[in-house]
């Protein structure tokens, strides 16, 4: 029996000038950050999705942090964000001494339940963190007006959301802060890599100061300031040029990347729409405020067993889907700081939630491949 190709979950991608601009930077003799790349960079997106302010991050998980860091986040003060997210959009706040209350996902997608929120607010809530999961909007309007009404941040965790609009506004354009990620596994990347979007002037100064190490060393190289010192506290979270130099050959790409991935993900769309026709499995659903970044293709099984077997199935034909979050609020770590709220959906897309391989080089006969594997384990089941 021949072997096929492996389909692995997911590739990184250079588009030709990363090395090119990583020997620039050698050139330019700066290697530390905030040098030309990192501005190239600021400028790209600050031009391109009209974001007030843009500082490039080592992480996404480092942007959370400084979110946290800006906001003044103290012990005690509580946090409401999904159950069914990456483990650092809550640890950030986790880390100032953030109670994390954790909301449900709705049923259509594993985006944060708006109906739920106001149930959760007390008055030491702080913070709302919309995930736009697989690069979908969460419901905007609703989460800013009640935070609003009861004077809450919004900060976005946009790490897979670049690219992507609600009701035609860039996500990561509408919460106070939003943080992205440039990891190998998303859209566009420089290994490890993030930004942190401020969308309000009054963290501006004071982001830059704790991204420094609690310096005010940017205002010193721009003249403001004669003399640099410790005037906050902070970290580093500035990346390098090295970083910024890869990213921004990417950043060139990023129409090519989008178009590319939107086509894989409209082909495993209309490949696997008649299974949820006949109601075998579900595809990812998007609420009509929202735009496809094509981040992830997802289907939802109907078991965690019948995923298992479906992976088993797959990983014999050499693909490699991946299933994705397991609910924070059951996880070693929290699991007993949980105030015992059943979160049906967060558990519902943790057991049955199923990522296909998904990135630039996938070609189309790959993508049959794949869904081509997902239909002969269902008529064989
Ligand atoms: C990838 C991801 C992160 C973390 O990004 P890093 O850049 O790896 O720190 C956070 N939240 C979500 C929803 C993610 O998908």
């Amino acid at each position: 029996m021949d072997v096929k190709d492996q389909i692995g979950f997911n590739l990184p991608h250079m588009f030709g000038k990363e090395t090119e601009y990583i020997m620039e930077a050698l050139r330019n003799k700066k290697l530390s950050g905030d040098g030309e790349f990192t501005k190239k960079c600021h400028e790209f997106f600050e031009k391109k999705y009209t974001f007030k302010k843009v500082l490039l991050t080592t992480s996404c998980t480092d942007a959370l942090e400084m979110s946290a860091l800006l906001l003044d986040i103290q012990p005690g003060d509580e946090v409401i964000a999904p159950s069914f997210t990456f483990v650092s959009t809550v640890n950030a706040f986790v880390l100032r001494g953030a109670k994390i209350v954790f909301a449900d996902s709705t049923a259509e997608n594993p985006n944060l339940n708006v109906e739920q929120i106001e149930a959760l607010i007390t008055p030491k809530t702080k913070v709302i963190i919309p995930v736009h999961y697989a690069g979908i909007a969460c419901d905007m309007d609703p989460i800013i007006a009640i935070a609003k009404k009861y004077n809450l941040h919004v900060v976005e965790d946009a790490a897979q959301a670049i690219d992507s609009f609600y009701k035609s506004k860039p996500l990561g354009s509408l919460g106070d802060i939003s943080g992205f990620s440039f990891h190998e596994t998303k859209n566009v990347i420089s290994g490890e890599g993030g930004m942190i979007v401020l969308n309000d002037e009054k963290y501006f100064k004071r982001a830059e100061i704790i991204r420094e190490k609690g310096t005010n060393r940017s205002a010193f190289f721009r003249g403001e300031v004669d003399k640099y010192g410790w005037v906050d506290i902070g970290s580093s979270f500035l990346p390098s040029e090295i970083i910024a130099a890869f990213l921004f050959a990417q950043l060139e790409h990023l129409d090519v990347i989008q178009e590319k991935r939107k086509t894989s993900w409209n082909i495993y769309n209309d490949l696997l729409k008649p299974l949820e026709q006949k109601g075998i499995i579900r595809l990812p659903f998007l609420p009509g405020y929202a735009t496809n970044n094509a981040h992830m293709y997802y289907i939802i099984c109907n078991s965690a067993a019948e995923r298992s077997a479906l992976v088993a199935t797959m990983k014999k034909q050499n693909i490699v889907p991946v299933f994705h979050y397991q609910s924070l609020h059951k996880s070693p770590y929290f699991n007993d700081k949980h105030d015992g709220r059943t979160l049906e959906y967060a558990d519902y897309y943790s057991d049955r939630l199923l990522r296909l391989p998904m990135y630039f080089q996938l070609s189309e006969s790959d993508v049959n491949r794949v869904a081509e594997s997902i239909h002969s384990f269902y008529k064989s089941t």
